[in-house]
């Protein structure tokens, strides 16, 4: 039997050897690494600025923080994402308005965008779902008739491109996420790339207390001033040089799981029980996060017995995302929320399971995981 895990961190050698470097210095935190990374990951993405965090719910939440978001604000933000969207907006004491999927791709709904927006409306929040790009022409278009900021959430967006821009640079902030399942890893970790060189500047200070001077920039030691309240969402010096290695080897792991992903596509196309989201469009590029399949209404009651099938036979999955994010019960209960609200984004948390596409796993396994779809669909059948 095979083993597919649903994500591996493809940590080499290379990794091994600039932690155990750091490791044998004395500079942990507020290093040059973390500055080289940032480098890195701007020249990579094609942003004129880029700061590290601790993760991409701190550069998120980062960005709001900057944005000076309060109580009373509101902030669109998708239903089918990573609860990080909607908490980052919650942490600012801000409210998010949370919009529909489209059912072509998962993506924020742009049709019900101006629906949702009040004159308490500060920002959009968009996430690339899957890795799939959002139309950020649209939003961009809405964001300046309102006034409003957009906030592109890349956490699944390394290697997401529109029209040859990287994601993350089309609305006024990107935040990405290097949590080991990702396209690429700092064990836990995040960047935001932005612009405008003031916001850049001014999140590097809050982002570490709103002190105004780093150690490194200090003349004499141990004396700085204060100058805004601020955080302490620093990323290390142990896990930038994870990212940067990581970041020389991000074009193999992208095409390896666009390969994957194809393949896996053309194997599932043709079995009627099940639906896939688009994955090409033009001028769109996905960085192929996994392939989700979407089971049909019968077979969607049965979901669970078809993961645990594909679990017994060595295929690991997972589910992006098990709720819409108004359904979780911290958003329900502050909220009010009910259960019809948001029917696209609850269709796809009840009846998608997400296969894995990472460069751990070759086209083998691909054909792999496809007869063991089949398998289970039939077994479902069978004992239905
Ligand atoms: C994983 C994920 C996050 C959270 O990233 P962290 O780095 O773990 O904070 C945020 N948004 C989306 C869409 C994600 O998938």
């Amino acid at each position: 039997m095979r083993e597919i895990p649903f994500g591996r961190p493809m940590i080499g050698d290379e990794e091994r050897r600039a932690v155990a470097d750091v490791l044998a210095g004395n500079i942990l935190v507020h290093g040059p690494r973390a500055k080289e990374f940032e480098e890195a990951f701007a020249s990579y993405t094609g942003a004129n600025c880029a700061v590290s965090a601790s993760s991409c719910t701190a550069a998120l939440h980062l960005s709001y923080f900057y944005f000076g978001l309060g109580d009373g604000d509101e902030v669109i933000v998708p239903a089918m994402t990573h609860t990080a969207t909607a908490h980052a907006v919650e942490l600012c004491g801000a409210k998010p308005v949370f919009v529909d999927s489209e059912r072509e791709t998962g993506n924020i709904d742009t049709e019900q965008i101006e629906a949702a927006i009040s004159d308490r409306t500060r920002a959009i929040s968009i996430v690339h779902y899957l890795g799939m790009p959002v139309d950020m022409d649209r939003i961009n278009a809405v964001a300046k008739k309102h006034g409003l900021f957009v906030v592109e959430d890349c956490a699944l967006a390394i290697g997401t491109y529109l029209n040859g821009v990287h994601a993350g640079i089309h609305g006024d902030v990107g935040c990405f996420s290097f949590y080991p399942v990702k396209h690429m890893t700092t064990a836990e970790g995040g960047m935001l790339i932005t612009q405008n060189k003031e916001m850049a500047d001014r999140i590097t200070r809050q982002k570490a207390f709103g002190v105004d001077r780093t150690p490194g920039e200090r003349s004499v030691p141990g004396v700085y001033d204060v100058t805004m309240l601020g955080y302490n969402y620093r990323m290390n010096e142990i896990e930038a040089v994870i990212g940067t290695e990581q970041l020389k080897k991000i074009g193999l792991f992208l095409e390896k799981r666009k390969e994957n992903y194809e393949h896996l596509e053309r194997g599932l196309r043709d079995i009627s029980e099940i639906g896939l989201f688009r994955s090409s469009h033009d001028g769109y590029r996905s960085s192929y996060y996994c392939l989700s399949i979407l089971l049909n209404d019968a077979l969607a009651s049965r979901r669970f017995e078809i993961v645990d099938h594909l679990k017994r036979n060595g295929v690991g999955t997972s589910v992006y995302y098990p709720r819409a994010v108004p359904h979780f019960s911290y958003y329900k209960d502050k909220y009010g929320y009910q259960d019809h609200i948001c029917p696209v984004a609850t269709w796809i948390s009840q009846s998608s399971i997400a296969l894995p596409v990472g460069p751990h796993l070759g086209l083998e396994d691909m054909e792999y995981i496809v007869e063991n779809i089949k398998n289970a669909i039939m077994e479902v059948g069978i004992n239905g």
